[in-house]
């Protein structure tokens, strides 16, 4: 084995939720450091023009639904890694994120190849960027939890753990969510936010009440979504005069800057 071999290492990298301007100044500084780069299907295909020259490979995860096995994933970064000085795994969002990050480092880390984490704008902080709905507000907003709806069997779970809950992989089952938060004490009245393609130019935002978090559904079906629920997805009392859920119509209003 030659040293050059051993030289290799992974950066893993958040794209950040959309357009590829979301990626931090770090992130960006090393994706155009990448011989290989293995790339989610959630992230900007214009991110390409940091590292025009990489290897770009697809490993495309869509929800629940992988294209390409994590198992394959692992494999494949390790055996990149032996064969070029920089490997990127660029995710979207923040890797840190139901990113499935703790099994590649547990790869990485089983090989003996030395990684680096730059973080990435996550999906949750988009929406509330989107919505103008601070996640955190003063007094009444104390904390937020970030949930998967979806535990490991595929079911849906959703409980009451903080003041602001941003449930991700929650698109496909809103109406299910609408009753399983119900069932764990949300009042039926609690302020819902619903943000499909956060982050991209077709961003929608969609404001609910609990109860009728059910009608969502039809206008976000297909797009990644974020669901915000209690303190953060209350409209502010004084509205902003920037555009975003304030200024439409409660109930169902469709945003998209
Ligand atoms: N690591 C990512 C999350 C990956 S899990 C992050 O930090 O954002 C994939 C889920 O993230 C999707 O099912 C959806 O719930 C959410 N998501 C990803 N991108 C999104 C976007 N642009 N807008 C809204 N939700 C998004």
């Amino acid at each position: 084995m030659t040293t050059a071999k051993l030289a290799g290492r992974v950066v893993f990298i958040g794209a950040g939720p959309g357009s590829a301007d979301l990626i931090t100044v770090r992130g960006a500084r090393r994706l155009a450091e990448a011989d290989v780069v293995l790339f989610d299907a959630l992230t900007d295909p214009a991110l390409r023009a940091y590292a025009p020259n990489a290897l770009w490979v697809d490993v495309g995860k869509r929800g629940f639904c992988h294209a390409t096995g994590q198992a394959t994933i692992d494999a494949l970064l390790v055996r990149h890694a032996r064969e070029h000085r920089t490997v990127v795994r660029l995710k979207g969002g923040d890797p840190s994120i139901f990113g499935r990050l703790e099994e590649e480092l547990h790869a990485l880390a089983a090989a003996g190849i030395a990684c680096e984490v730059v973080p990435g704008v996550t999906a949750a902080i988009a929406a509330a960027a989107h919505t103008r709905r601070p996640l955190t507000r003063r007094g009444a907003g104390r904390s937020v939890s970030l949930t998967t709806a979806m535990n490991q069997q595929g079911r849906l779970q959703a409980g009451r753990h903080a003041d602001t809950e941003v449930f991700y992989m929650a698109g496909r089952q809103l109406a299910a969510l609408g009753r399983a938060l119900r069932q764990a004490g949300w009042p039926a009245d609690t302020p819902v936010c619903v943000v499909s393609r956060a982050g991209w130019p077709d961003a929608v935002g969609t404001d609910h009440a609990l109860h009728e978090l059910a009608t969502a559904a039809v206008l976000h079906a297909g797009r990644p979504t974020v669901v915000t629920v209690g303190a953060g997805a209350r409209a502010l009392s004084r509205p902003s005069a920037c555009p975003g859920l304030d200024a439409a119509p409660a109930g169902q209003a469709a945003t998209a800057p």
